[in-house]
């Protein structure tokens, strides 16, 4: 096995852009394993690390949290993977098992969690190493660039979704990666979707009817009905107000992001009559296991644009600047692209 690999790091310090670079091959220490990477999706999460909006990253790091990769390596006590066996790898790389959250079923909350691409090396290179306790067997039905996006655009977006409950109008703010896979699993489920974009995007809102939405707009305005519940993808603070007004008596308006700009004062009576504002933070891995088992069920069509390693950078700026539909996919080995 190679000594060393080619990696896109990210140093605080530095600031963007990443930089190429070859980096010591990690080692599977006991309990992880080590995987060759075929692809890694790109989140938007991601540039909320390398804009510094996200505080407390390992620095230097390597980025990227939905990966796809085989098992080259196994470390001692590992169970459940084998050397060949194509394994996801997502955001939440660690967890205590021990706080009060961990005891209850809220890993996602654990206080002293580890998230990969941030505070663990993740994807954005040829090798990768993880938790194996922490890594999903993917549906063979998908290839390895189609399925990388459902590991966290797909999985948050899943949690997300699961926290409006059994609401059938369903809006979505932000029609990015997380929203095309979540509009296909909603519309799946028999919900009706409404989909708003930043202005007028007639391009993105041609791809939201596309995938089943019933109605496609601005999200300054009002969709024709009142929602039972709004998911926001996008970083957008105002967008909370916006929902909140869009929303049904009794609706749930779900933040799905990580981090969001400020959300600007307003009337308590968009909120009254039992709206409920909430957020979503990371995953458990019982959101893993049920949303994969379902995208086993039905194919979800992923839109996905592949970019070499060495473009990550590319890959980043078009992602802030909404130069595409769907999700960036980054892919090291150029024999596969
Ligand atoms: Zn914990
Ligand atoms: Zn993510």
């Amino acid at each position: 096995m190679a000594d060393t690999m080619q990696a896109m790091v990210f140093d605080k310090e530095r600031g963007l852009p990443l930089k190429a670079t070859e980096v010591a091959a990690p080692k599977a220490r006991p309990g992880e394993v080590l995987v060759k990477v075929h692809a890694c999706a790109v989140c938007r999460t991601d540039l909320h690390v390398v804009d510094g909006e996200l505080t407390d990253p390992k620095t230097p790091v390597i980025p990227g949290h939905q990966i796809v990769g085989t098992v080259i390596e196994t470390g001692s006590g590992v169970g459940g993977f084998k050397q060949g066996d194509r394994v996801g790898i997502p955001w939440l790389g660690w967890t205590c098992g021990e706080c009060a959250y961990c005891r209850s079923g809220r890993e996602n909350l654990c206080d002293n969690a580890r998230f990969t691409g941030y505070q663990i090396d993740g994807g954005y290179a040829e090798m990768a190493v993880a938790d194996a306790r922490y890594c999903f067997a993917l549906p063979p039905s998908y290839s390895d660039v189609a399925v990388a996006p459902l590991l966290c655009a797909g999985l948050i977006g899943y949690r997300a979704l699961r926290m409006a409950g059994d609401a059938h109008k369903i809006g979505l703010y932000g029609f990015g990666a997380a929203a095309h896979i979540i509009a296909q699993v909603a519309r799946h489920q028999g919900r009706e979707l409404y989909a708003f974009t930043k202005g007028d995007d007639a391009a993105t809102q041609a791809f939201a009817k596309s995938l089943g939405a019933v109605w496609a707009g601005p999200s300054d305005t009002l969709p024709p009905e009142p929602l039972d519940a709004a998911l926001i993808f996008a970083p957008a603070g105002p967008l909370v107000p916006a929902a909140l007004r869009a929303v049904a008596k009794g609706g749930t308006v779900v933040c799905a992001g990580i981090h969001m700009s400020d959300i600007p004062s307003f009337p308590y009576e968009i909120l009254w009559e039992e709206r409920t504002v909430r957020s979503v933070a990371n995953l458990t891995r019982r959101d893993a296991e049920e949303f994969l088992a379902l995208a086993a069920e039905f194919p979800i069509r992923t839109e996905t644009h592949v970019y070499a390693l060495d473009q990550a950078n590319t890959a980043l700026d078009d992602l802030r600047h909404g130069r595409f539909d769907g999700a960036a996919v980054l892919v090291p080995d150029s024999a596969i692209r």
